[in-house]
């Protein structure tokens, strides 16, 4: 049985590929240093409260079990709080992954998964976006992911360290059995936020510009389900057991779905009528963020399953009306 060393194991994602990844027959173990994750979203036996800066305990981590690969989650992913505080984004995503990297390479373990964004592409100059599109951060978040792919790229040649970089379009979705949920607080994320709205927990959902050159005026996003996100990681994994090569891949659905779109597929899950406000633009949101998902299903023979945006957004709300944790 592989021993996944799994950084940020108790948050959104990272807490939904453990799952994956004990299903699928492997021995996750969870760090996590619990600012934004839950220690009841960890479903691994093995788990540690750390903080990936700090390199002693995590070496003695490594050192304590036979680590095979990493899969990197831990990072702070809040694109307005890194403008506003970007040493706190440098630090954490940049350094301290940095700091996980020399462990790994202490601990002569080549391989590792990492999540990555679309935010490294900044605004797009064509739609769908391929992995060849420029790589031109707009915010400190999607500046540190790329700044750590292109330390892995330099990791790689001099030390043979193997990464597969997955950039992520927009999670959203939770686990179908209920088990697992989106929980962020502070919520900032549009599905959770019209969700709640219909639940009354808010009074109305602000749609942050209807002035977009976009079919309704609002932006398109490519939402794509948390398993399909999970799926891939393991995925990933395997290929760089058996086929030890470092890749850069986008993970959506293909699919671009308005925030208006958005909103009217939660009222058919809900039931219910969804009050909206239309407000001023949210800096720094481009109209369109579509992948294409040509390279992930090519190389990691990747499909997303869920592609109905409804599916996607039912699954969210299950487990807003039946929380997990
Ligand atoms: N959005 C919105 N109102 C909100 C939150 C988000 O209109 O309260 C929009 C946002 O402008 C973007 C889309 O919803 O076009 C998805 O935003 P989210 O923050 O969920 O993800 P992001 O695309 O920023 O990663």
């Amino acid at each position: 049985m592989k021993n996944i060393l799994v950084l940020g194991g108790a948050g959104y994602i990272g807490s939904h590929t453990v799952k994956k990844l004990l299903i699928k027959g492997f021995n996750p173990i969870v760090v996590d240093n619990l600012v934004y994750g839950h220690k009841a979203a960890v479903l691994a036996k093995d788990f540690y409260q750390i903080d990936i800066g700090d390199k002693i305990a995590l070496n003695s981590v490594f050192k304590k079990h036979k680590i095979d690969a990493v899969v990197h989650f831990a990072a702070f992913a809040y694109v307005g709080e890194s403008v506003t505080q970007p040493q706190k984004y440098y630090h954490n995503n940049l350094i301290n992954t940095i700091n996980v990297l020399d462990c790994m390479i202490e601990n002569d373990i080549k391989n590792i998964v990492f999540s990555s964004t679309c935010a490294t592409y900044g605004n797009p100059q064509y739609s769908p976006l391929d992995e060849k599109h420029p790589q031109n951060p707009i915010n400190p978040y999607g500046q540190t992911k790329f700044m750590v792919e292109k330390v892995m790229d330099d990791y790689d040649r001099a030390y043979g360290l193997k990464s597969i970089c997955l950039r992520y379009f927009n999670a959203a979705g939770a686990d179908k059995d209920g088990q697992l949920a989106e929980k962020h607080n502070p919520e900032t994320h549009l599905i959770p936020l019209v969700l709640q709205t219909a639940l009354g927990e808010r009074e109305y959902i602000n749609v942050f510009g209807n002035d977009y050159d976009t079919p309704d005026g609002t932006c398109i996003r490519d939402y794509i389900h948390v398993e399909d996100l999970a799926d891939a990681h393991i995925l990933a994994l395997e290929k760089l057991f058996t086929e030890p090569k470092s890749y850069r891949i986008n993970l959506g659905t293909g699919i671009g779905t308005s925030v208006n779109e958005i909103i009217k597929s939660a009222e058919r899950v809900t039931g219910k009528e969804i009050p909206v406000l239309y407000v001023d633009r949210r800096e720094g949101d481009p109209a369109k963020l579509v992948a294409s998902n040509e390279y992930a299903q090519e190389i990691l023979y990747w499909i997303p399953k869920y592609v109905k945006i409804d599916d996607i957004v039912e699954s969210a709300y299950k487990v807003m009306v039946n929380p997990p944790f």
